[in-house]
């Protein structure tokens, strides 16, 4: 009968005594690594810094815990105060007590229920100007953390000038604001999704965002979120790996490690390749955002493609798992099925595609 042994918080495996002793490998296996091109060591040695502390307290803190608050649906609320203490808040940021740092150490509230995609055509939330108040009606659908968090950003068409305007709202305080939680989501189970409805909610002229005017405004938020969803789903498709990848060198099939396989070598071959095409890009992406020339176009071809990478990863992760791929104790049915998100946020890989095939072709195909 074949034992179980917990190896790491990332994997199990699962092997006879006497196959392992005979498949031992004569060195050690290299540890997984998913930083193949050595892009660490193109970091300052204080954004380095910040990177080894976050990478050492997701594997301390966070992995131990995370697929038992994924499995609930669950938010981890008692790691906030170490994340705190992190000093993360707002990196790439400068000012407002953010932490600073370049962009490449990255790494708000629009849609509607009947709004996604076609947000930049006319959101149905409405703000009409009323003296030294504002008067918001409307809903809003998937915005993350809205069950819990204290303030949202609301972006709103003027009735006046049909222009969109963004307005900061107390949640727990102001009448005619109300959130019901998303429930029964099956991708990015952690975070808390919400349904908003704003009904006759008053916020003071003060509380309008006074840089945002038009919907180009909000585009500037947008271009910087998709370059986080680049990031976040090409550390999506590093997890994936390196579960994968440390499961293949402990997992007996044959009385042999199924990482000596051929064909498993040619998915974690196709796995390392995809996870560092996509690391470059975003470096380079950085370094477009710090010499001021990211463009709207940049940011939706690495959302695109880093997305659209990831969920080939995690598939190949989760077929070198075989059915423990499928069981979330091992790690990669979470990445797996997290990616189906990031994929879709932050404007479809379609939207994606469409702004950069105008700024390719000169011609938009946007109605
Ligand atoms: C987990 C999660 C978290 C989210 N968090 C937030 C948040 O915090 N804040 C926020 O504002 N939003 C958030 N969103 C919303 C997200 O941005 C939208 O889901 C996304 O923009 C797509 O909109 P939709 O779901 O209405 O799909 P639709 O716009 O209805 O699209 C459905 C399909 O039609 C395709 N399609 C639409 N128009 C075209 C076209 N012209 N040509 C070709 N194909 C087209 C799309 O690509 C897609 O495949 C979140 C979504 C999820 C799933």
């Amino acid at each position: 009968m074949p034992t179980t042994t917990t190896t790491s918080t990332a994997t199990k495996t699962t092997a006879s005594p006497a196959a392992a002793k005979a498949a031992k490998p004569h060195k050690p296996l290299p540890p997984p690594n998913s930083d193949f091109y050595y892009l660490y060591e193109t970091l300052p040695a204080e954004e380095l810094a910040v990177v080894k502390r976050v990478r050492e307290f997701m594997e301390t803190k966070v992995a131990p815990v995370i697929t038992d608050y994924w499995v609930r649906d669950a938010f981890p609320f008692d790691l906030l105060p170490a994340v705190k203490e992190l000093g993360i808040g707002g990196v790439g940021i400068k000012g407002y007590g953010c932490a600073g740092g370049s962009l490449a150490l990255l790494g708000f509230i629009q849609t509607e229920p009947l709004v996604g995609s076609g947000a930049s055509g006319g959101l149905l939330t409405t703000a009409k100007r009323d003296g030294d108040t504002w008067i918001l009606n409307g809903e809003k659908r998937w915005i993350g953390n809205a069950p819990w968090c204290d303030i949202s950003i609301i972006w709103a068409r003027d009735v006046a000038d049909n222009q969109v305007k963004g307005f900061i709202v107390e949640n727990k305080t102001t009448p005619g604001f109300s959130v019901d939680k998303i429930e029964n989501k099956v991708a990015l189970k952690v975070v808390q999704n919400g349904h908003i409805t704003l009904k006759d909610v008053r916020v003071p002229e003060e509380n309008r965002l006074q840089g945002g005017n038009s919907f180009r405004d909000t585009a500037k938020v947008l271009k910087v979120t998709r370059y986080a969803v680049a990031w976040m789903s090409t550390g999506c498709a590093m997890g994936a790996y390196e579960a994968a990848l440390k499961y293949s060198q402990e997992r007996l099939q044959f009385g042999r490690p199924i990482g000596s396989f051929q064909l498993i070598q040619d998915l974690l071959a196709r796995m390392i390749e995809n996870i560092t095409a996509s690391q470059c890009l975003i470096v380079r992406q950085a370094q477009l955002y710090a010499e001021g020339k990211l463009s709207d176009a940049h940011a939706a071809l690495s959302k695109a493609f880093c997305t659209s990478k990831c969920r080939e990863t995690v598939a190949w992760a989760r077929e070198i798992l075989g059915g423990n791929g499928i069981v979330a104790d091992y790690q990669v049915a979470r990445f797996f099925n997290d990616c189906e998100a990031l994929y879709t946020y932050e404007g479809t890989f379609q939207m994606q595609n469409l702004i950069v095939g105008k700024a390719v072709t000169g011609l938009s195909a946007f109605l």
